[in-house]
């Protein structure tokens, strides 16, 4: 590692001052006993400034190169729009900060693994911020799996439709250029879930997309998908902006029994899974935590070299893969392989 921290507590410098890191990320590194949050940048000077006086940040730059030259700064949270994140990170990458990057990591998979590349040769940390992964409702139905309670899995349903608050009805509706429309904002959530939780890749995809009043500039603001898996799991995927009281689910059909999770596709540390199996039902006890708050705590005992991150680059590359897959899909209504190339 070129950023040897010792036992010093990690200073987190934001680029971008955004929504998630206000009503989350500032709060999980905080909440770490050796994290701080000691900078902030934001193109617009004037909203910088005020964003670092709400959230009490010592300092406040309206250029990457300064924050990336305060001595304070160990690790950045590029929470910026989607087209700046391979720039912004491959520049933290050559400052030797470690990196914990928004989703999609990219816009392309050429950028994405760039931004891993970059990292890597720095001999920095890099990590993409899959929160579901780190749900307790998530992480115990992967463990249900591993131990054999609905035997071998077969389908997988996906519930991720939900009403986009109009607080955030910005770029993701009508910005292409930034990397908008609900399959590069929630499609690559679901990938990394279905990845994670049934620890199988996903081979190909169909897909249908719609525009049904919030999307603009061509942009989707709901999808349908179907996707293949390596095992010969079939997934079924929804995903919209639009729905306001569908709620959300997960759920993993096995030779042997169903796991059935509602109100686990969100930010918080909520929800339930149902085993169903010949003997019945039960819920599996579940010892929720703070999504962000584990992920962080993960990353940082990854720079500390203490094991991985949560959701590593490769992770980020694989769900961008997805979705790349799924637009590509939906646009021309061909089956269409999900390829790292
Ligand atoms: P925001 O729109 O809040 O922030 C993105 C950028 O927009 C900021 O960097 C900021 O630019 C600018 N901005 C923010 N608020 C204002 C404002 N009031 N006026 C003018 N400009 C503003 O985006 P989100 O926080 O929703 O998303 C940021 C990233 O995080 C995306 O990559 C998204 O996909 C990801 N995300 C991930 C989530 C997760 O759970 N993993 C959840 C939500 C988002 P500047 O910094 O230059 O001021």
């Amino acid at each position: 590692m070129t950023n040897p921290i010792g036992s010093n507590p990690i200073g987190w410098g934001l680029v971008g001052a955004s929504t998630i890191a206000s009503e989350w990320m500032i709060d999980a590194f905080r909440a770490q006993p050796d994290g701080a949050v000691v900078a902030v940048m934001s193109a617009n000077a004037e909203r910088g400034a005020a964003y670092a006086a709400r959230h009490g940040i010592a300092s406040a730059y309206d250029r990457l190169d300064a924050l990336l030259a305060d001595p304070a700064v160990n690790a950045v949270y590029i929470s910026t729009t989607n087209e700046l994140h391979r720039d912004q990170a491959i520049a933290a990458a050559k400052a030797g900060k470690h990196v914990l990057c928004e989703k999609p990591l990219a816009l392309t998979l050429a950028d994405a693994r760039a931004m891993a590349d970059a990292c890597a040769a720095a001999g920095v940390r890099f990590a993409t911020n899959h929160h579901l992964r780190n749900a307790a409702t998530h992480r115990a139905m992967r463990q249900a799996i591993k131990d054999g309670l609905i035997g071998t899995p077969i389908a997988a349903r996906v519930a991720h439709a939900v009403f986009l608050p109009p607080h955030l009805q910005g770029w993701r509706i009508d910005k292409p250029q930034a990397g908008g429309g609900v399959i590069l904002d929630i499609t690559v959530h679901d990938a990394d879930t279905l990845r994670f939780v049934l620890d199988d890749e996903p081979v190909e995809v169909v897909a249908m997309s719609q525009r049904d009043g919030l999307g603009q500039e061509g942009l989707e603001d709901g999808a349908m998908t179907i996707a293949r898996f390596r095992s010969g799991l079939i997934a079924q995927i929804h995903d919209a902006f639009t729905v306001r009281h569908g709620g959300t689910g997960f759920e993993v059909h096995g030779s042997a029994g169903s796991l059935i999770a509602r109100d686990v596709m969100t930010q918080r540390p909520v929800g339930s899974v149902l085993l169903r199996t010949a003997d019945g039902e039960r819920e599996l006890s579940l010892s929720p935590e703070n999504l962000y708050v584990r992920a962080v705590r993960a990353f940082h005992d990854a720079i500390r070299g203490q094991g991985a991150p949560a959701a590593d680059g490769d992770d980020g590359l694989r769900s961008l893969a997805f979705a790349l897959a799924v637009r590509e899909a939906a646009a021309t209504g061909r089956r269409v392989p999900v390829t790292l190339d």
